[in-house]
């Protein structure tokens, strides 16, 4: 699959996306934004990280014949895809053979390594090595604890690959339970009477083990525990962290557990200091977490290596070797392992996106993901080093990445260059301007309080009518009580708080159509229903004469001036556009679906559209596994995980009605749809299967018929209720996008009879 390509398609769908909403009349204006989208505005260039490689470490089997390991992890720990298969042997990664040893001195120890590293390894294989030697079925002797339930989850899947594949059921030499509140009753209670060699749960549920009588017998069969591992020790911060210590405390107070030896995996710390400082600070901080020592050098990191050769970059036949690959259009990545890791590309990607040696040490380090566009992306630098030209270094890095995607070790058949893109993407934020002229004023999408270099010029957030495009500064305007001087000053477009000396409003400035100022033209200008009849003319409705636009001098201060420019002055709520015309009902509070700025478009949508246009693309990647064609998306809290969920659900019904009845529409031909039939032709157009609406599929004859028909209701309903307009900014309906045209029955005919008027 090429990942850059799904890239682009992704983030032109979301432009796409984006682009329709802003609909922007000042050419100025419009011209600056759509620039700035254009150059990244909302989506800098993704980041590119290799995957690094580990160090080798020992073969289970070798630390089974130096008898560090008992006997019977020659079986378990292998490397086993099914139930029946006995497995291919393991090789650990050094990381791995050093906390294997490190658990072996009875010492507390942490492993730091990054992601995709096997951390797992490093505290299970220890632990399972314990139970073999002390025989199963002695108490619980390990508590594993996950920060989540997924994690803890994933665990499971693993443990259940090492312990049970292989083994028939009920002769598996270790048993383990995963203990977190997800279980049925059933479980629960088989746990509580018959504990398991290892639990695996979270803190949470820990504690409650610790509390309720009901789980004595957990606490009872954990007494002289060995292990406690704490697993993602960095998500445990502030108040937490200070929670799960205390935790710790409990447990080996309520397990008299003296031997007890406490285990920790944490992310790689990305923090200053060189490795030792690093190492140090880590066993400070586990210190007092675990309430035990942690020598510094219990803290074990991982060990790479690179995958291409030692290589001196700098020199210059080695650039000349570089130069000649890349600029000949004929020459391709080798397939073959050893061609590849030779090739000079392939060593220079590896140095530049993967591994790069530590100040004052020789420890290979991570690499800080880089761009390979850009000005201080990757291509640049190669054609810096080459004179190459930067458009032929970003299509031989691309071409170079995948390959090196496509080419794997034959030892342990992982990809050369395991790589990972990260995207960021981002709503944006505001357009600002000063309070100048639309041909001279000073525009930017950067947030700040003054035009750069000049502080007597300030700077406004500009909000676009949804209708027409017409921008207006969005502000609060403050009045002095005693000089009645007024000053404005930014707001943001969903804070409407009002009190005497402040309110919430609008400026608005177009000299091609200026609020006028007669009586008889600001008749014609305002919404109808702010006219009320008068001895047979219109005039103003008395209790809106408030509401109308007013006149003030603002200078570009931010205060009222009568050397400033001629601005209209409107109070939110947003009641019509002073260009347009578009008028809303007094009841309508919220400006968020008169008004837009770049940054309002919701965050929910955004996430569904970049998730469906993910979704859309992988299937057609014909390369891919079925399985591999998924999307992970993680949230910082349960509450937006169900929002998102909810909206995407609803998303996809929305899209589904909307399809049918366009389908419906196209179907019925130049006559269209009447009224009585639409439900009907809707409900035919959608062809749902019976078992996706009907809560017993098997219904026949007339029950059959009252099924459907309660469904074609629904639909009836909702296509009505989808039709009104504004519900959705978001996502304007069929009518308001120009694909469905409704007319209304004798409308003409109406019209046109005069005697009826
Ligand atoms: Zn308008």
């Amino acid at each position: 699959m090429d990942i850059f390509g799904l890239r682009n398609r992704l983030v032109q769908d979301y432009s796409n996306y984006i682009q329709s909403f802003i609909l922007i009349q000042d050419a100025r204006v419009r011209k600056y934004v759509h620039e700035n989208i254009e150059n990244g505005l909302l989506w800098p260039d993704p980041l590119i990280q290799l995957n690094p490689s580990f160090e080798t470490g020992e073969w289970i089997d070798d630390l089974v014949q130096h008898e560090v390991l008992h006997e019977e992890c020659t079986r378990i720990f292998r490397i086993k895809e099914d139930p029946e298969e006995e497995g291919k042997p393991l090789r650990l990664h050094q990381h791995q053979s050093d906390a294997v040893k490190a658990a072996k001195t009875g010492n507390n120890y942490i492993l730091t390594t990054g992601t995709g590293s096997g951390k797992s390894l490093a505290y299970i294989v220890p632990i399972v090595d314990h139970v073999l030697r002390l025989g199963s079925g002695k108490g619980i002797q390990a508590i594993i604890v996950y920060p989540m339930n997924a994690l803890c989850n994933s665990q499971h899947g693993e443990l259940t690959k090492f312990l049970c594949y292989g083994y028939p059921k009920g002769a598996e030499p270790v048993r383990f339970a995963r203990y977190t509140g997800q279980e049925s009753d059933e479980e629960k209670q088989e746990i509580i009477a018959k504990p398991p060699d290892i639990l695996l749960t979270n803190y949470v549920m820990l504690e409650l083990i610790l509390t309720r009588p009901f789980e004595k017998n957990i606490v009872d069969t954990a007494q002289g525990l060995r292990f406690l591992v704490l697993d993602e020790l960095h998500t445990y911060r502030g108040r937490q962290g200070a929670d799960v210590s205390l935790l710790v405390r409990r447990v080996r107070d309520a397990c008299d557990a003296q031997d007890l030896q406490c285990v920790g995996t944490s992310a790689t710390l990305a923090g200053p200091g060189t490795y030792e400082e690093q190492r140090k600070e880590i066993a400070d901080v586990a210190t007092k977490l675990f309430g035990d020592m942690v020598k510094p050098e219990m803290v074990i990191g991982e060990t790479l290596k690179k995958a291409t050769p030692e290589t001196d970059l700098p020199d210059p036949s080695f650039l000349e070797q570089l130069q000649v690959r890349i600029s000949d259009s004929n020459l391709h990545p080798p397939t073959d392992y050893q061609g590849f890791i030779a090739d000079p590309l392939s060593i220079w990607i590896e140095n530049t996106f993967g591994v790069t040696i530590e100040k004052d040490s020789d420890r290979l380090i991570r690499t800080t993901p880089k761009s390979i566009t850009g000005p201080d992306g990757a291509a640049k630098q190669l054609s810096n080093l080459t004179g190459v030209s930067e458009t032929r270094c970003i299509e031989v890095i691309q071409e170079g990445l995948l390959a090196g995607y496509q080419c794997s070790d034959p030892d342990t058949n992982f990809p050369v260059f395991a790589f990972r893109l990260h995207q960021f993407i981002s709503r944006g934020d505001n357009v600002y301007a000063s309070l100048e002229s639309p041909k001279s004023r000073y525009i930017t999408v950067y947030g700040q309080q003054f035009v750069p270099g000049d502080r007597s010029r300030i700077l406004l957030p500009i909000v676009f009518c949804r209708e027409c495009g017409q921008e207006y500064y969005c502000v609060r305007i403050h009045r002095e009580p005693d000089s009645n001087q007024r000053t404005f000053q930014p707001r943001d477009l969903s804070d409407r708080y009002h009190e005497e000396e402040t309110e919430p409003g609008f400026l608005y400035n177009n000299p091609d159509k200026p609020w006028p100022e007669t009586i008889e033209e600001i008749i014609e200008r305002v919404p109808n229903d702010w006219l009320e009849e008068h001895r047979g003319s219109s005039r103003l409705k008395k209790n809106l004469r408030k509401n109308l636009p007013e006149r003030i001098y603002i200078g570009p201060h931010g205060r009222g001036s009568d050397e400033g420019l001629p601005f209209s002055y409107v109070k939110a709520p947003f009641r019509f556009c002073l260009n347009c015309g578009v008028s809303y009902g007094a009841r309508q509070v919220s400006d968020i679906g008169k008004i837009t700025s770049l940054g309002t478009e919701g965050r929910s949508t955004a996430t569904t559209i970049l998730s469906l246009s993910a979704i859309r693309h992988l299937k057609n990647e014909d390369s891919l596994d079925e399985k591999a064609k998924k999307l992970l998306s993680f949230t910082d809290n349960r509450q937006d995980a169900s929002l998102q969920a909810g909206h995407f659900n609803d998303f996809v019904e929305i899209g589904l009605l909307r399809s049918a009845l366009l389908r419906a529409a196209k179907n019925a031909g130049p006559d269209g749809l009447s009224h009585d039939e639409l439900s009907l032709r809707v409900f035919d157009a959608l062809d749902l299967p019976l078992d996706l609406y009907a809560a017993r599929p098997e219904a026949k004859f007339r029950d059959l018929e009252d099924t459907k028909k309660a469904l074609r209701n629904v639909i009836g309903y909702r296509l009505y209720h989808d039709l009104r307009r504004g519900w959705r900014v978001t996502s304007p309906n069929l009518e308001q996008c120009g694909l469905l045209e409704i007319n209304y029955s004798s409308l003409r005919e109406l019209c046109k009879a005069e005697d009826e008027w």
